[in-house]
């Protein structure tokens, strides 16, 4: 159903072409992490959009776009594929590689005539991944400067100056400029004004900042004369949880949150303020693309062009493939797969969800067990759809070594877990299960409290028996922390690494640094150190994540020494593991403390070498160490 039906589309052939008839450039913005529903045109919204809202005001809106995966490198791969990740192979961040035999929407342009330029906003995207297949120019160039923990990415300022620098080189010819705006993806942190117009929300503030240099972009095409030959496409790759259904940012769940994304078009010559509600795909955008641009039709892709939607006419609906290994590749948990039709959604896992998005679209309600029927049927799609997506695939996507470095990086950008374990769990919980705890109290580590406590009241009775009670406090910091007796003002201990890091962990989190220090000082007495060279056993790995998170905690809150505490044993743990001596570089740096900072950095390096933040913190500290004279700190 199409609710705008007085706009007349003039979206047939030869009408997207421009005056004097020469192809119309394309230009493709993605904003990374967005949100469908941060978006006004798309009706009430706690941001302010008017770059975006102007577009859909000109063009198309598509009220119900679905990504396929949460996950920014496999979900771009889709975009510029037009196929499931299934299908192009690519099926995480990092750790695989598009393959040359896919055909890339830059590869059917570059064919049809058009110049391409691609600037991307993140390392998640470097050409090493594959998707600068096509593109003249891949501009992946990301600047690090001292100071910045989130180094490997750029701000939007920078990637739409280099689109525009592009653009000017091109001139006239067709062409085709791809930009990736990374700004609301983790770590939040809006430049003002969109800081102080939208406090205490700086996700909505990115988004704020994100729209407002996608309209400096569109103003670059308008001053340069060629908006009225541009077909614009915006879209996001994924959206982001924001602490709904326990998770924090994306790639873990098939939630609506993270896999509903906006979507406009608008195309020269349209009549605008077209509103699609029938659900599209990202997949859908290649094909749609190639048919506007007279370069159609695509062969050998998974999604259909939605030009007839653009019409007017009807459309047959398909249920959307959902999928993420996200959290199976770097947590050891489980994979995920999903069908969603307008109406339903099926996520099946470790257990199986059915959800019914008309009537409950926050997902609240699971209806597997009362409509058994509906899904054993889409549990039968899901498999036919997946098959055939894979069996159409030319070659799937190569699985390449994360490097340290880029370990690091994503590390930096929150992917990957240090301390990972793929061993089940001792007390009979299920990965799913286990997941969801350990969410919750990320959640609550990151401040939102009272929402993770909620959560923990609906995980436990579900999932264990009393049985598994005992075992499940020692997973609850909370609990654990609330029934340590207390002597003195000073917890008494002597529990289990497991107890003091929950007791710690809690501490750290309230503030409560007599009781913070006090478990990590038992802690040093009862943590057995690993000997360089040797493997780390999975519980040495465990309690190394935990000190980590507790480290970097008390690094946020300018708490050095605890930080610094916390990081010797992390370190002591995993000896030969690089996040540890980087860690306690930058906590010295920080104490002004350049001798130590400086053998940090060096540790850091001999265990990844190329790591290139390490690298420049130890050429700062070299550089003050100079001008300090050989004296050396304070
Ligand atoms: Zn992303």
């Amino acid at each position: 159903m199409i609710l705008a039906l007085l706009a007349s589309v003039l979206l047939t052939a030869g009408c997207t072409r421009g005056r004097d008839d020469s192809p119309l450039h394309l230009l493709l913005i993605t904003l990374d992490t967005a949100r469908a529903d941060r978006f006004s045109y798309a009706g009430a919204s706690p941001v302010e959009t008017p770059a975006v809202d102007s577009l859909a005001a000109e063009g198309t809106a598509f009220l119900q776009a679905v990504s396929p995966v949460p996950v920014t490198l496999p979900a771009h791969a889709s975009i510029l594929t037009g196929l499931l990740p299934p299908a192009h192979g690519v099926r995480n961040n990092g750790t695989y590689r598009l393959t040359e035999s896919a055909v890339t929407l830059a590869e059917r342009l570059t064919a049809g005539g058009y110049r391409t330029g691609a600037f991307v906003g993140a390392s998640v995207l470097d050409s090493r991944y594959g998707l600068d297949q096509g593109f003249e120019v891949y501009d992946d160039d990301m600047p690090g400067k001292p100071g910045a923990e989130f180094e490997a990415q750029r701000g939007a300022e920078a990637v739409v100056g280099r689109a525009l620098a592009w653009l000017d080189g091109v001139g006239e010819e067709p062409s085709f400029a791809w930009v990736h705006l990374f700004d609301p993806h983790m770590p939040y942190d809006p430049p003002e004004p969109e800081r102080s117009r939208y406090p205490g929300a700086p996700y909505d503030g990115e988004i704020a900042y994100a729209d407002r240099m996608i309209g400096r972009l569109l103003d670059g095409y308008r001053d340069r004369g060629l908006y009225g030959r541009t077909l614009v496409v915006f879209t996001a790759d994924h959206g982001e949880a924001l602490g709904e259904h326990g998770e924090l940012t994306h790639g873990v769940f098939l939630f609506e949150p993270t896999v509903r994304v906006p979507m406009v078009m608008r195309a020269p010559g349209q009549s605008g303020g077209q509103r699609v509600v029938e659900q599209v795909r990202l997949i859908d955008l290649v094909p749609t693309v190639l048919d506007l641009l007279e370069l159609g039709p695509a062969e050998g892709v998974d999604g259909r062009s939605l030009v007839p939607l653009l019409r007017g006419d009807d459309l047959e609906p398909v249920p959307a493939y959902l999928e993420t290994r996200l959290p199976l590749e770097n947590h050891g948990w489980f994979e995920l797969r999903g069908l969603r039709t307008p109406e339903t959604k099926l996520i099946t896992g470790p257990t199986t969800e059915l959800y019914d998005l008309a009537s409950d679209p926050g997902e609240t309600t699971d209806l597997a067990a009362r409509r058994a029927g509906t899904v054993g049927q889409m549990l039968r799609d899901l498999e036919v759809r997946a098959a055939t997506a894979q069996a159409g695939s030319e070659g799937a996507g190569e699985r390449v070594e994360m490097d340290e470095a880029t370990r690091r990086q994503l590390t930096a950008l929150g992917y990957v877990s240090s301390g990972a374990s793929t061993e089940p769990s001792a007390d009979g919980l299920g990965p799913y299960e286990e997941r969801r705890i350990r969410l919750t109290f990320m959640l609550r580590n990151r401040g939102f409290r009272t929402l993770a406590l909620e959560r923990c009241g609906e995980i436990l009775p579900a999932a264990a028996g009393d049985r598994c009670l005992d075992r499940l406090a020692e997973r609850l910091p909370e609990a654990v922390a609330e029934a340590a007796p207390r002597r003195g003002g000073n917890a008494v201990l002597g529990g289990s690494p497991e107890e003091l890091l929950a007791v710690a962990e809690v501490a750290a989190g309230r503030g409560d640094l007599e009781t913070l220090r006090g478990a990590l000082t038992e802690l040093t007495g009862c943590l057995d150190a690993t000997a360089r060279g040797s493997t780390p056993s999975p519980p040495a790995l465990r309690r190394a994540a935990r000190l980590s998170q507790i480290g970097t905690g008390c690094f946020e809150r300018l708490q050095y020494d605890d930080a610094l505490h916390a990081f010797l044993l992390g370190e002591r743990l995993v000896p030969d593991e690089a996040v540890f001596p980087y860690n306690l570089g930058l906590a010295w740096e920080r104490l002004g403390d350049v001798g130590e900072a400086l053998r940090a950095f060096s540790r850091t390096l001999e265990l990844a070498p190329g790591f290139a933040r390490a690298e420049e913190h130890r050429r700062y500290m070299e550089a003050v160490r100079r001008r300090l004279g050989p004296a050396g700190g304070p």
